[in-house]
């Protein structure tokens, strides 16, 4: 296989496990892990250890780059929808979803498709 990808924990190579052993007998050494998938960190990591350790690591860097929370931010009736579904076993067996958008706040309800439920990208909400 040649996508293999490496775990991004900058100390992956540092936790002695078995697995980590690589290379010719005589001077082998730990290192860091490499996999067609990893499960942790949207893929990037190989545990939550590695993923805690770039945290530890990149968080001040990350906060000044990708801008901090400075004033606190407010839930409106203009951002509070959120997709939510009921299971429905009055029509068959196997139970159908109806989806809806309800709101957070004024608890108003929207119906949606299940579409539109799984498109992340459609939302009723504006601003953040
Ligand atoms: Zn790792």
């Amino acid at each position: 296989m040649s996508d293999l990808k490496f775990c991004q924990g900058p100390e992956c190579h540092k936790h002695k496990t078995k697995d980590r052993i690589k290379g010719m007998k005589g001077s082998k050494t730990y290192q860091t892990r490499r996999r067609s998938s990893f499960y942790y960190g949207n893929g990037n990591f190989c545990s939550t250890w590695c993923q805690d350790q770039w945290l530890v690591k990149y968080i001040e860097q990350a906060l000044d780059q990708f801008g901090r929370t400075t004033e606190a931010k407010h839930l409106t009736e203009e951002n509070a929808w959120y997709k939510d579904y009921d299971w429905d076993y009055t029509h068959d067996s196997n139970g159908t979803n109806n989806y809806f958008f309800r709101n957070g706040i004024t608890k108003e309800q929207r119906p949606l498709t299940e579409e539109q439920y799984r498109d992340k990208s459609y939302t009723l909400n504006t601003g953040e």
